[in-house]
């Protein structure tokens, strides 16, 4: 459960609570309601955002105090009265992070069902195959991805910008990466076969981008914000765009970096746009990417990397750990064995 709003990064057992209650398996469902065990949650981000006092408006509904932080993930259906879903039934929605969940028939509307023709992990539809590789896919129909120019990302071996790496790769750039470890940046050279990565914390943003950006930047996939996208606006090139997917060293500083050189926008003519995956979550591009990156995933052409926290009791460590670049990969609660 959410029980208190935080200042700052939230602390285990004062932000949130593990607590316990009992569902009853075997009741009697209203016409339309399904019963699920929720195998998979989603940890991200912005869930940070919504832990917040809930007279503060935002894209994002703010988590209700006392009641269970809910969030993306996968699921199987054990007890159905809803003719849309079968029991054994895998499918995707939001949960709450709980074992057992009650979906209502309004909730049941927006289940869709993982059909998984590939035999992919589950999990992989929490992060690759879930709103994490959606944003990637979505974000980047905001931006050209020219052959041979240069696009950057920040926090580039998470969940969002891994993927976003190598769909840029994939479509000819020359891409730079940053993250906060070594072993991270590894990954983005030796798996997702970036050009070049830095790890952000040894080597300044502001030097780094001036020695792998020989170029500048065409193309930067924001999802820090802070002193990054200050040397950004430095390295950038002429009629460059920053795509603003997230901003995440600023959610947790109760004071937030002043940036000093957007007056570059002006002068380089550079076009920023912020946007929420969800803005039009039924478009044609969510029939391209599904026809396109399982396909990729399954026969390895892109990879995937996950940091599964393994049962509900270690959801709290997971979530904060992520706020501070503790995960490598995708982060996510195994709730229950698919
Ligand atoms: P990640 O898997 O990338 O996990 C968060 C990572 O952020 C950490 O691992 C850490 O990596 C990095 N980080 C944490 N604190 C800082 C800091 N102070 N400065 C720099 N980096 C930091 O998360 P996601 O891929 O899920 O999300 C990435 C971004 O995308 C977030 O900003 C998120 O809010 C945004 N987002 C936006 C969506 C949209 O619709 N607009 C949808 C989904 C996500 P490291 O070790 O490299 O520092």
């Amino acid at each position: 459960n959410f029980v208190e709003v935080p200042t700052g990064y939230p602390v285990k057992d004062k932000t949130m609570k593990l607590v316990t209650g009992e569902i009853d398996l075997e009741q009697k469902l209203e016409d339309g309601a399904v019963i699920v065990k929720v195998l998979y949650v989603s940890i991200d981000p912005y869930q940070r955002g919504r832990m917040r006092d809930a007279s503060i408006k935002s894209y994002a509904p703010a988590f209700k105090l006392n009641a269970p932080i809910d969030n993306g993930g996968v699921a199987r259906v054990v007890k159905t009265a809803n003719s849309s879903y079968k029991e054994g039934d895998v499918v995707y929605g939001y949960f709450q992070w709980s074992e057992y969940q009650v979906i209502s028939p309004q909730e049941a509307k927006a289940l869709r069902v993982v059909e998984n023709k590939e035999g992919l992990p589950l999990s992989h539809y929490v992060g690759a195959l879930g709103m994490p590789g959606m944003t990637s896919w979505y974000g980047l129909t905001l931006g050209k991805q020219e052959k041979g120019k240069t696009a950057f990302i920040s926090a580039a071996s998470g969940a969002v910008g891994q993927i976003v790496g190598q769909l840029c790769k994939r479509r000819g750039m020359y891409v730079v990466g940053s993250a906060g470890e070594d072993a991270k940046v590894d990954f983005l050279l030796n798996e997702c076969q970036f050009d070049a990565a830095f790890n952000y914390k040894k080597e300044g943003p502001r030097d780094a981008l001036k020695k792998y950006c020989p170029n500048g930047i065409d193309l930067y996939w924001e999802n820090v914000g802070g002193e990054t996208l200050d040397a950004v606006f430095e390295a950038a090139n002429d009629f460059s765009t920053i795509i603003a997917c997230g901003m995440i060293s600023q959610y947790n500083t109760t004071e937030p970096y002043g940036v000093k050189n957007i007056m570059n926008i002006v002068a380089k003519r550079i076009k920023m746009q912020g946007f929420i995956v969800l803005d039009e979550f039924d478009g044609q591009w969510v029939q391209d990417f599904f026809a396109a990156v399982p396909g990729w995933i399954k026969n390895g052409e892109m990879k995937v990397k996950e940091d599964i926290a393994e049962g509900l009791e270690n959801a709290q460590d997971a979530f904060i750990g992520m706020l501070q670049g503790k995960n490598f990969g995708k982060a996510m609660i195994k709730v229950a064995q698919e």
